[in-house]
């Protein structure tokens, strides 16, 4: 029987060159590809710095320890989101807050992280889920009247833009993911994107066992406790060689994705995910909403098309139970239903429309059958 998969990574005769290369070359730690595969970051979201670590959760850590984040400090996040996001918060000893999302975007509910604000809020991790992009009209107004800091978990999110702007240039740090899973990827990785100096060159010497500027040319200078998030250059090749094609790559994602819709357009007991005005949408994941989703899901699977849950529900984990370290602020109505009711669909560069058509059939016979 035929088998789909839910991803495809774009691993092409070029991607496997650069590997080659760079094991000939001798260099395999962090050299110049991991910079080259900074500066492609850089030049394509248009911030001022692009810092790779080794994954999007330690570079969540990383930010967090950058921007001051300490035990005692409250950071918000939303309660529908991959685990990494609320764990990174617990890793430097803060407070999780966690909040509602709006059920048809599946981001942050803007009017719930201002209700859940105290004295001890210093920032919000908003989490562009799917590649949808944050509302920072919204954001930012909130940032501004209570000063906290903006630090977007864009794990999904690269090549996502709001009013023109790339994700990675709007909150004041933000953190990319470059596991298998996203459309960019090195097998494990992350970036850390932001415009302020003095956080980025703290980044640079935490993830390098705390080093500063050499004080001569044969000793290196080590100023503070820090610890080895390098990324190699073996895996910077992969991804550098995937950002020259990262506009071909979307607009192919993008042209799927319009075509599920207009497969799936009018069925009923099928809603789709709503994009946020004035954003374009990196469709990371394409989500539909669909009553039985675990029954659908099963059955899908039993015909080799490898469907999956959008994310997870923080308040139904057993590790963000409340405690003193952990709040939950509202009934999580929102999320709760994306938790039982997202379902994501096969996309990946390669997926034909004869494909696509077949993943609706089938996906409307499951819901017949369930
Ligand atoms: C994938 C993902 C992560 C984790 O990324 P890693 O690079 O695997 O650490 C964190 N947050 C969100 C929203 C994700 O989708």
């Amino acid at each position: 029987m035929k088998k789909i998969p839910l991803i495809r990574p774009y691993i092409t005769q070029e991607v496997k060159q650069a590997v080659c290369d760079v094991l000939e070359s001798g260099h395999l730690t962090e050299g110049p590809m991991t910079q080259a595969l900074e500066q492609a970051f850089r030049d394509y979201i248009g911030c001022g710095y692009a810092i790779a670590v080794t994954s999007c959760t330690t570079g969540l850590e990383t930010a967090l320890r950058a921007i001051g984040i300490s035990p005692g400090d409250e950071v918000i996040v939303p309660d529908y989101t991959y685990p990494a996001t609320a764990c990174a918060v617990r890793i430097v000893g803060a407070t999780v807050v966690i909040v509602d999302v709006d059920p048809e975007t599946m981001l942050i509910d803007y009017d719930a992280i201002e209700g859940a604000i105290t004295d001890r809020t210093k920032a919000v991790i908003p989490v562009s889920i799917f590649g949808n992009p944050l509302d920072y009209d919204r954001l930012n107004r909130i940032k501004e009247r209570f000063g906290i800091i903006i630090l977007e978990d864009a794990a999904c999110s690269i090549g996502a833009r709001y009013r023109g702007v790339c994700v990675g240039n709007l909150a004041d740090i933000s953190v990319f993911s470059l596991h298998p899973r996203k459309f960019i990827t090195t097998g494990e990785g992350g970036i850390i994107t932001t415009n302020n100096k003095a956080w980025a060159e703290w980044i640079q010497s935490y993830k390098h066992f705390g080093m500063g500027k050499a004080d001569s040319r044969l000793k290196a200078q080590f100023k503070r406790i820090g610890t080895n998030y390098k990324l190699s250059d073996i895996q910077a090749a992969v991804g550098l060689v995937q950002m020259r094609h990262i506009e071909a790559l979307l607009e192919t994602r993008i042209r799927l994705s319009e075509r599920y819709h207009e497969f799936l357009e009018g069925s009923p007991g099928i809603s789709i995910s709503r994009v946020t005005a004035g954003g374009r949408h990196s469709r990371q994941s394409f989500c539909v909403f669909v009553g039985n989703r675990d029954g659908v899901m099963t059955r899908l699977r039993e015909q080799n098309i490898e469907v999956q849950i959008g994310t997870y529900s923080l308040s139904r984990q057993a590790a963000f139970s409340p405690s003193s370290v952990c709040r939950i602020v509202g009934d999580m109505a929102g999320s709760l239903w994306a938790f039982d009711h997202c379902l994501t669909l096969p996309l990946f560069e390669g997926l034909a429309a004869e494909d696509q058509q077949f993943v609706v059939a089938r996906l409307l016979e499951a819901m017949e059958a369930v």
